[in-house]
C-alpha cells in the first residue's frame, strides 16, 4: 500500500509492490502523470528546484513520477535477494528511456569518449551491433569484437587494446542464444580497471541479476519480457555508481532527450507485476517446446540453453535461475523450408520481437536479415533455415500442436 519498507520474502511481492508510493488522492494504481511540466509555489521554490537544493520534478524529459515508480520497481527486482559486502542492499540509480536502444546509446554516450574502445562479442542485438560497428566509429570510438566465451581471448583483447574503457555483454544473446560468463568477465574487466555493462533483456531480473556478479551497468529493452504484453517500446539504463548516475549520466539523459512517456511507463509498471508468474509459464512451456523440436525429424538442431548439448549450457546454468524462453532452431530444408514453416503457423504469431504472452516466431533469412548477404549472416549463425522463437504463455498442447502441424 505504501512506500514503507516491508521485508518482501518473494520476488512477486516485490514486483507487485516495489517502487510504489501512496498516491495523495489514494488512487490504488499510480496515476499516469501526463504532464510536460511541473509548477512551483513561488519563484524561490523554482530556484531551489533548478539549483538542486530541493528535490522535485521540473520537466518530464528530466523525470516524472510515473517513470520513478517503474525505475524503482526494476531496481528492486535487479537487487532482490542479495546484499553488498556490508550486508546492505545495493543502491542503484536508473533512468527510464524511450526504447532499449535509447538505453544502450545513453550508456555508450555516458561512459565513452573519442579515443576509447568498447569490447564486445559477436552475437548481439542487431541495433546494438549497428550502433557499435557503424555509429560509434564516427565519434572516434571503436568496437573490438571477439569471442568472449573464451576468457583467454577476452584477456588478450584487453592486453592488445589498452584503450578499451567498457566491456559490453549481452547474455543470452540473439539469435544463437549464446551466453557469456558475467562473473568471470566482470572479474577480468575489474583486474584491468574496465567498466562492465550487461544487456539483461532476454533473461530479465527474475532469471538473472548481473549486478550480483559485479557489473557497473545494466540496460534493458523493457519492450520485451518486462512489459510482457507488447504494448509499449521502452528501455532502462541502470548504474551502480549513484554519484556518476546523478551527475554525468543525468546531464546526458536530459541532453539526449530519450526519456520514456508517462503512458508507456504506466503500461510497463502494470506489466511487470506479473513478471514471475509469466516467466514461470514461459519457461516451462519453453522446456516442452525444446524437447519436441530436439527430437523432431524436420529439425536439424536446436539452440536452447536448457539442452545439455548447447555449448553454453553450463554458463547459463551457473548464472540463470532457468534457461529462459528464447530459442532458435535450424530446419533441415533451408530457406524454402523456413518460408513454408512460417506460412503454415496458425496459432503462433509470425513477427519479430519477443517476450509477449503470445508465442512469436521469426525467420531471420526472409525477414530481419533478408538484405544481409548470405555469407555475412552465416558468420553470425543466421543460416537459411534458422527460426527464432519466443515461447509464449498459451496452453502448451496448443503450441506443440501448431508447431507439429507446421513442421509436417
Ligand atoms: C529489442 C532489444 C533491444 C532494443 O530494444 P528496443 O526497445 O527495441 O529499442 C536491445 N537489446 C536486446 C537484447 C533486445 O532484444
Amino acid at each position: 500500500m505504501s512506500d514503507q519498507q516491508f521485508p518482501y520474502s518473494g520476488f512477486s511481492s516485490l514486483a507487485i509492490h516495489g517502487g510504489h508510493r501512496q498516491d495523495p488522492n489514494y488512487a490504488h494504481l499510480s496515476p499516469i502523470y501526463a504532464t510536460s511540466t511541473f509548477v512551483y509555489d513561488d519563484a524561490e521554490q523554482g530556484m531551489r528546484r533548478f539549483s538542486g537544493q530541493e528535490e522535485g520534478y521540473i520537466y518530464t524529459r528530466w523525470g516524472n513520477p510515473t517513470f520513478r515508480e517503474a525505475e524503482e520497481k526494476i531496481i528492486a527486482m535487479e537487487t532482490f535477494g542479495f546484499t553488498d559486502e556490508q550486508g546492505n542492499s545495493l543502491a542503484l540509480k536508473a533512468y527510464l528511456q524511450a526504447s532499449g536502444m535509447a538505453a544502450v546509446s545513453s550508456l555508450m554516450m555516458t561512459t565513452l569518449q573519442a579515443g576509447d574502445k568498447v569490447l564486445s562479442h559477436y552475437s548481439l542485438y542487431g541495433g546494438t551491433q549497428e550502433y557499435l560497428n557503424n555509429l560509434l566509429p564516427t565519434f572516434g570510438v571503436d568496437a573490438v569484437i571477439a569471442d568472449l566465451r573464451d576468457l583467454n581471448v577476452a584477456e588478450d583483447m584487453l592486453k592488445q587494446h589498452p584503450d578499451i574503457k567498457l566491456i559490453y555483454l549481452e547474455t543470452p544473446a540473439n539469435p544463437t542464444i549464446q551466453c557469456v560468463d558475467i562473473e568471470a568477465l566482470t572479474k577480468l574487466g575489474k583486474q584491468y580497471g574496465k567498466l562492465v555493462a550487461c544487456d539483461n533483456s532476454f533473461a530479465t531480473p527474475y532469471l538473472q541479476q548481473p549486478f550480483k556478479h559485479g557489473v557497473d551497468f545494466v540496460v534493458h529493452s523493457t519492450t520485451k519480457f518486462l512489459n510482457g504484453h507488447g504494448t509499449a517500446i521502452g528501455g532502462i539504463f541502470i548504474g551502480r555508481d549513484v554519484d556518476f548516475m546523478k551527475g554525468r549520466t543525468y546531464k546526458i539523459y536530459k541532453a539526449l532527450g530519450g526519456s520514456s512517456s508517462p503512458f508507456d511507463a504506466f503500461l510497463l509498471i502494470n506489466g511487470m507485476k506479473t513478471l514471475e508468474v509469466r516467466m514461470e509459464r514461459h519457461c516451462s512451456n519453453a522446456e516442452k517446446v525444446a524437447a519436441l523440436l530436439n527430437t523432431h525429424q524436420a529439425v536439424a538442431s536446436v539452440n536452447y540453453n536448457g539442452l545439455t548439448t548447447h555449448p553454453d549450457y553450463a554458463v547459463a546454468k551457473k548464472q540463470m535461475r532457468h534457461p529462459g524462453a528464447m530459442m532458435s532452431f535450424e530446419l533441415k530444408g533451408g530457406l524454402q523450408a523456413g518460408i513454408n514453416f512460417m506460412n503454415r503457423l496458425q496459432l503462433c504469431t509470425r513477427t519479430v520481437s519477443l517476450g509477449t504472452c503470445d508465442t512469436l516466431l521469426s525467420h531471420p533469412a526472409s525477414m530481419t536479415h533478408y538484405s544481409v548477404p548470405k555469407e555475412q549472416r552465416e558468420r553470425y549463425g543466421i543460416t537459411d533455415g534458422l527460426i527464432r522463437m519466443s515461447v509464449g504463455m498459451e496452453n502448451i498442447a496448443d503450441i506443440l500442436n501448431d508447431l507439429d502441424q507446421a513442421l509436417k
